[in-house]
């Protein structure tokens, strides 16, 4: 048996300390990332009950403090994500309520409305120290941008229905930079490939992530620094870890800095494209 739990301890009070800057944040996201990844162990005895608890504080979930009182919003990191059932933010993280400010739509675009609540985050909540762009494999948002792209016929369907479109024409942009990475690596023939879609897909979902990340530095340029950064990552709904592939072609668990300008992309696009990921949805 598998079990989560959120656990507090009335005899030894947990306090819920706050990372101090961004590379404690993202420390603390990835090792909750790290414990929730490896709690389902493939190789464990059968019948060995697995526990992964979750320490909570009771401040946190307004079960202390006055009768009425309300606790404050203290998130240390406001994420980006995807609306997919299959992203749960905090439970991926290892994280409790009060820990994230998250903000989830459909192929974590970078809409007004997700700019406006990551606005609030950023002037109003003084405990944050990361804002975060979580994109996942497998994206249904991306996928549908990605058919589009490849039969123009069937964007016609997705013309006609206007919140759609909106998604989907804010995913071109990273569609096309990895049609260019894949076509700059792999040669344009890689189109003819049965995995090609596949594979367009996984390179624009890393893409995506990397640059809503990167506007978000560009906007909230003047709050960037000491007390503030910002960094992406992609959820593989594989295997529950969160990263990108790395230098070496290989998955790199991790929340990464985007680039922020042409030459950063084009590297990040040839990395993907040259990623291990990739060349075996090519393969197929
Ligand atoms: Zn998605």
């Amino acid at each position: 048996m598998y079990e989560i739990v959120w656990q507090y301890d009335e005899t030894a009070p947990y306090e819920d300390l706050k990372p101090v800057d961004a590379a404690a944040a993202r420390r603390l996201l990835i090792e909750g990332n790290h414990e929730f990844a490896n709690f389902f162990n493939p190789h464990r005895t059968a019948g060995e009950t697995t526990r992964h608890v979750v320490r909570v504080s009771p401040q946190d979930v307004g079960v202390s403090g006055k009768p009425g009182e309300a606790p404050p919003q203290e998130p240390f990191a406001a994420f980006l994500s995807c609306a997919d059932a299959r992203v749960p933010v905090e439970l991926i993280f290892g994280q409790q309520a009060n820990d994230l400010f998250v903000v989830r739509v459909a192929g974590n675009v970078l809409g007004d409305e997700c700019l406006g609540s990551l606005d609030y985050a950023v002037d109003h909540l003084g405990t944050v120290r990361l804002l975060a762009v979580l994109g996942h494999t497998g994206c249904g948002a991306v996928t549908a941008a990605v058919d589009a792209y490849l039969t123009p016929a069937g964007y016609l369907g997705v013309a006609a229905n206007f919140p759609l479109q909106a998604i989907v024409s804010s995913l071109m942009a990273p569609v096309r930079g990895a049609a260019f990475a894949l076509a700059a690596v792999h040669g344009n023939a890689a189109e003819s490939r049965p995995g090609y879609r596949q594979a367009l897909i996984e390179t624009t979902v890393m893409l995506n992530a990397a640059l809503s990340a990167a506007v978000l530095i560009h906007n909230f340029h003047d709050a960037i620094g000491d007390r503030l950064q910002v960094s992406f990552g992609v959820y593989d709904l594989r295997y529950r870890t969160v990263g990108l592939p790395g230098p070496d072609g290989e998955w790199q668990v991790g929340l990464f800095e985007p680039p922020t300008d042409q030459h950063g992309f084009d590297a990040l696009g040839r990395r993907v494209a040259e990623s291990r990921l990739v060349r075996e949805l090519l393969a197929r």
